[in-house]
């Protein structure tokens, strides 16, 4: 048994092929499009839905807090950091114009870093950091809103001062992600869920993908003259000299929360953890930091000693005294590479792997995307 005339005259060959339909393959497949609708673009996906962390995130739509630009502005210096804060920002904007505000679910309510003891010498710095944005953002990026901190009934012991931002914002995920799927067919790009690329051979003048599922007897390869590498966290698997690991995060979410008293996107800890709100829901996570380890994992797993640590500081510090009930938990797979950096990794000629992300897609992948479509369809 092979496959047919028709489908090998059909549904085989192809300008382009990515693998990986989270937000940064179809993104990139909507670059290739929206720039030349003539392309023929095939996504595949191992999964029946995205399978990584673009339906898996907490939706925020973010730059950098305070305490991570100046973190980074020590990890990888001042230019490279303002930089990526711009690119972030970029990306934010460019998803926003393809997909409008209604389509992603995006809520302006700004975004909020608690301060504990230990960082309060950051808030020294706040002038310096606004000057060096300005050529960013249309107004001050970072002021202090101590104020809101008993107002949003958080634990003043554990939060000493807060930082807010007009820029930061909220999609709902799922809302976003289903959209851009749908954007992405009515642009022509073809879509094949559940198909898994187990190989990927280049030959003489195009790339063969070789999957794990069967036509009859036979493994069907898809055939393209270009192919973009999207699995983020899974990209081990083909290019194991990226360096790409996988870091697991875990969310928990509760159920409606009665005189919930915040609205906005909040993170603490540099970054380590982050909360919003979704209605009247609480939706909470991070902690890796927690157990390293264990989370350097591509397995959807729940992690009960980071769960144990979400619920403590849900009671501790972001809803003491509040009644709550968690609804349930779930967990979603990061990439990251060594500099936690985006990367564009041409592999050959025809063959380009990416990774833009390292646990702040939602606001870099579009930019990424864009770069990407410059390089494989100049
Ligand atoms: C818990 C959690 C919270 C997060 N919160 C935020 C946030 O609030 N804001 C933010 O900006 N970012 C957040 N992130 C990070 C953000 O979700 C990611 O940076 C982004 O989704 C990465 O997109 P991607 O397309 O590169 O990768 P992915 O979404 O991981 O997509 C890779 C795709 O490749 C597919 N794939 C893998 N191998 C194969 C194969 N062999 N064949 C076919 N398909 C394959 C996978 O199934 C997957 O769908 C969070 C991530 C997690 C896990």
């Amino acid at each position: 048994m092979s496959l047919s005339f028709w489908e090998k005259e059909s549904f085989i060959n192809y300008d382009f092929i990515i693998v990986g339909s989270g937000i940064l393959g179809l993104s990139v497949a909507c670059e290739i499009k929206e720039n030349d609708p003539k392309r023929s673009v095939l996504v595949l996906e191992k999964g029946i839905l995205p399978s990584g962390a673009s339906t898996k995130n907490a939706g925020f739509a973010c730059f950098g807090s305070l305490t991570e630009i100046l973190s980074d502005f020590e990890r990888i210096g001042e230019a490279e950091t303002i930089e990526l804060v711009k690119n972030r920002y970029d990306g934010i904007n460019i998803l926003r114009e393809r997909l409008g505000d209604e389509k992603t679910g995006l809520l302006n309510y700004g975004g909020y870093e608690l301060i504990n003891g230990d960082h309060l010498d950051s808030l020294e710095r706040i002038d310096e950091i606004n000057n060096k944005l300005k050529f960013i953002f249309p107004d001050i990026t970072f002021e202090l809103t101590n104020f809101q901190i008993s107002e949003f009934g958080f634990n003043q012991e554990e939060v000493k001062a807060m930082v807010y931002s007009r820029f930061e914002s909220q999609i709902d995920t799922g809302r976003m992600m289903s959209s851009l799927i749908e954007y992405s067919g009515s642009l022509g790009v073809k879509i094949i869920n559940g198909c898994k690329v187990d190989m990927i051979n280049e030959k003489e003048n195009y790339v063969k993908l070789i999957t794990e599922n069967y036509s009859g007897k036979e493994k069907i390869s898809f055939n393209a003259k270009s192919v973009i590498v999207c699995t983020n966290a899974f990209t081990e698997k083909f290019y194991p000299e990226l360096n790409i690991k996988p870091g697991r995060g875990q969310v928990i979410i509760t159920k409606p929360v009665k005189g919930l008293k915040f609205k906005g996107v909040f993170h603490f800890d540099e970054g380590f953890y982050y909360f919003r709100n979704f209605g009247e829901r609480v939706i909470f996570g991070g902690g890796r930091n927690m157990d390293f380890e264990t989370e350097e994992t591509s397995e959807f797993e729940s992690n009960e000693i980071i769960l144990k640590d979400l619920k403590n500081k849900l009671d501790d510090v972001i809803l003491p005294g509040m009644e709550y009930e968690v609804d349930y938990s779930w967990s979603g797979i990061m990439g990251f590479n060594d500099s936690k950096r985006p990367e564009i990794k041409q592999i050959s000629d025809r063959i380009t792997a990416a990774i833009s992300c390292n646990g702040m897609g939602i606001a870099l992948s579009s930019f990424i995307a864009k770069k990407i479509r410059k390089i494989v369809d100049p």
